[in-house]
Formats: structure tokens, C-alpha cells, sequence
């Protein structure tokens, strides 16, 4: 899980124990969706023993780790099983946490299966989060990516959820069909009025095996560029940002078993996909400075330039701010005519901020000039 600088929140990084339920529980299949070609993991509800199995197997990798570790039951939709199997499942999960190995447990579920009567069933165990998969906040989106279930029901879920004081996760996706830049903004600016305590952002990915991918090969449907891609989710990120609500990923885990099976036929996958958008507003942040200090000469039309300057940055924010394969450096220098950049490593600098010296020949560049985009 990617954890956001650390200055934006206080949502405190779990260990998670995965237990996937791939499409469990799902009344039908959405059509981006296959949980399967992403993991590998067949459909198939585990018993309790082999869930029992399978979560001492993860505890045994947890090592000194303190945080907080919760057992976590995700892959399909975890409040459409039976009552029965649900009890089951947190029965089994609940042993961990009365035996003090696990503090809690979390699930994903859609927003229309949340409700009193459901929550109820949840009362006698330890479950602390409840992650919802909202998707988006425009109706014609949702119908046309058959979720079945409208923004309305999202609101309604939030607020019984809220109501009920469980931390609250939301994943939202851009690019759906339908979907566009202004309603992407739009579905973000709903979700950060909702004040989730954390949030994902997933670009659609067209998916073997999915409705989408036939509607792809018939060219009903083009995946959104991948640097596009990048861009929206850039402004998506900082919208939740100014409000401080943490985005603890962006982008499908890498795996494998993607790379090994060509689970993605098309749209804006990369394994690092998170980094790219960090590297993104870090490049946005180095030209805001530098932008802001050149100032075209007018007589001549030419404008200021630097043979050479020096970026601070906090060691730990050097790689976004060199971009993915030192990208962001040939964009600066190409883009402010510079000679030479180099990245400096300063402890005294924030992790999301940048700082900007002259080295050589900068005439209105002040010494050092910090920047942060919120
Ligand atoms: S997106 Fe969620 S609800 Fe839809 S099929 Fe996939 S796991 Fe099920």
C-alpha cells in the first residue's frame, strides 16, 4: 500500500492480512472487472480452515512491523454473501483478534448493500473499516459500466457508515465509459465532500475476459492515454489533498502473474503508476519556480535563462523528483533552456516540497525559493 507523505494525515498504515475473495459476492459482473486475470486466484470461497491457514501463513511474514495489523477481506463484494458465510468468515478473522494477534478487521463492499439491517450482523465483531467501491459520482457513468447502483446509494452508504463511526475507505476510477476529465473532477470533488478517511484511485483498465474488452475490440471503447491518465489523476490526487484526505494508492498493484498471463490488453497500466503521478506534480512544482522567476525579456523576446541550477529536495523525494527514467530533468531543461541540473539532497526540505538555486547565471532567480502545489 503506498502511503502518502506524512504531513496530510493522520490515517495510520495497517499491516494488512490479504484474504481475497475474487468477485464473491458480486450479483453480477461489472463490466471492467475480473479479479481473477489480475491475481491469478480462482473463484472459490475459501473455508474457514483454509482462511485460518492462510492468515498464520501472513502473520509469519510480519516480522518487528508495529503497526496496526488488520485482516482484510477484498476482491469482491463482501456484504453480498450470505449471512451465513459472512458470520463464518468474521468468525474465523475474530479468533486472530481475540487471541491478540490481529487488532482488527476490513472488508470492501458496494455501496448498495449497505444498510442497518447489514451493519447489524457486524455489531458482535471487531471490524473497524469499511472500504466502498463508489466508482463514480455520475449516474450515466455507473449505469454504463454496469454497477447497478447510482451515486445516490453511495451518498446513502457513506452516511449510514459514518453514522455507524467506521473508518470509511472510497475507491473511485477514472476513464469508465462515459467518464471524461470534467466528470472524473467532478466524481472526486463528491467523494472529498464525503471526508473519507482514505481513498483509491484506479484508472479503467480494459481486462481480459471483461464485457469492456469486447467492446474495445469492436472500437466501442478507447482506454484514456496513459500520460492523460497520469495528468487527471495528478488533479484528482490534489483535490483530495487540500482536504487532506489520504490517497493510499493509485494504480493497480503490480504483480507478476499481470505481467505473465497479459492480463491488460489495453489502457493506462504502469507498475509504478503512483510514482509517475508524484513525479508529476514534483515536475510541476520545479517549473512553477523557475516559470515564476523568468520573465520573458521583452525587447529582445528572448527570455531569461540559466546555464545552471541546483533542486533540494528531502533524500526521500529525490525519484519523484527526477521522474521516471530521469524524465522530469529533460523536461526542465529543455523547457527553461538549462545546461545543467542537478537534484541536491536536503534533510531541511519537506518531503512535498522543492526548493530552487541558481549554480551559474540566473539573473532574477532568488537564492532559494520553496514551492508546494496544493
Ligand atoms: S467491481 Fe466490485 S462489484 Fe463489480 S464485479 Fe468487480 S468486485 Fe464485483
Amino acid at each position: 500500500m503506498n502511503r502518502e507523505p506524512d504531513n496530510l494525515s493522520s490515517y495510520e498504515k495497517p499491516f494488512i492480512v490479504p484474504v481475497f475473495l475474487p468477485n464473491i459476492g458480486c450479483p453480477h459482473k461489472c463490466i471492467f472487472c475480473n479479479q481473477t486475470a489480475i491475481t491469478g486466484v480462482k473463484q472459490k470461497i475459501p473455508s474457514p480452515e483454509e482462511i485460518g491457514l492462510q492468515i498464520n501463513q501472513f502473520l509469519s511474514y510480519k516480522g518487528k512491523n508495529r503497526s496496526p495489523v488488520q485482516i482484510s477481506f477484498f476482491g469482491g463484494n463482501f456484504l453480498g454473501l450470505k449471512i451465513d458465510l459472512i458470520t463464518s468468515l468474521l468468525r474465523e478473522a475474530t479468533k486472530f483478534v481475540i487471541e491478540g494477534r490481529v487488532d482488527s478487521i476490513r472488508f470492501s463492499t458496494r455501496p448498495d448493500t449497505i444498510d442497518y439491517e447489514r451493519l447489524d450482523i457486524l455489531k458482535e465483531f471487531p471490524v473497524a473499516t469499511i472500504e466502498i467501491g463508489v466508482q463514480s459520482m455520475d449516474d450515466k457513468v455507473l449505469c454504463l459500466s454496469g454497477r447497478g447502483h447510482t451515486s445516490a446509494d453511495t451518498k446513502k452508504a457513506v452516511s449510514i457508515l459514518k453514522e455507524r463511526n467506521y473508518e470509511i475507505g472510497l475507491q473511485m476510477m477514472t476513464g469508465l465509459p462515459n467518464d471524461n476529465r470534467e466528470i472524473a473532477l467532478y466524481s472526486a470533488k463528491n467523494i472529498a465532500a464525503f471526508s473519507p478517511d482514505f481513498v483509491r484511485i484506479y484508472p479503467t483498465l480494459v481486462l481480459k475476459n471483461t464485457i469492456l474488452s469486447g467492446w474495445y475490440k469492436k472500437k466501442e471503447y478507447t482506454p484514456m492515454p496513459l500520460e492523460q491518465c497520469v495528468t487527471l489523476v495528478k488533479d484528482i490526487y490534489l483535490i483530495f489533498r487540500e482536504k487532506k484526505i489520504p490517497v493510499i494508492r493509485m494504480g493497480i498493484q503490480a504483480s507478476e502473474h499481470i505481467q505473465r498471463e497479459s492480463a491488460i490488453l489495453a489502457g493506462p497500466y504502469h507498475p509504478a503508476f503512483g510514482h509517475l503521478v508524484h513525479s508529476e506534480i514534483f515536475l510541476d512544482m520545479a517549473s512553477f519556480i523557475i516559470e515564476s522567476a523568468i520573465e520573458p525579456d521583452i525587447k529582445s523576446g528572448e527570455i531569461d535563462c540559466c546555464d545552471s541550477i541546483g533542486i533540494k529536495v528531502h533524500p526521500q523525494s529525490i525519484s519523484k523528483m527526477r521522474g521516471f527514467k530521469n524524465r522530469n530533468i529533460e523536461i526542465l531543461k529543455t523547457r527553461f533552456h538549462i545546461n545543467s541540473l542537478k537534484i541536491i539532497p536536503d534533510f531541511s526540505v519537506k518531503k512535498d516540497k522543492v526548493g530552487v538555486i541558481p549554480i551559474r547565471r540566473l539573473r532574477r532567480l532568488p537564492q532559494i525559493i520553496c514551492s508546494s502545489i496544493t
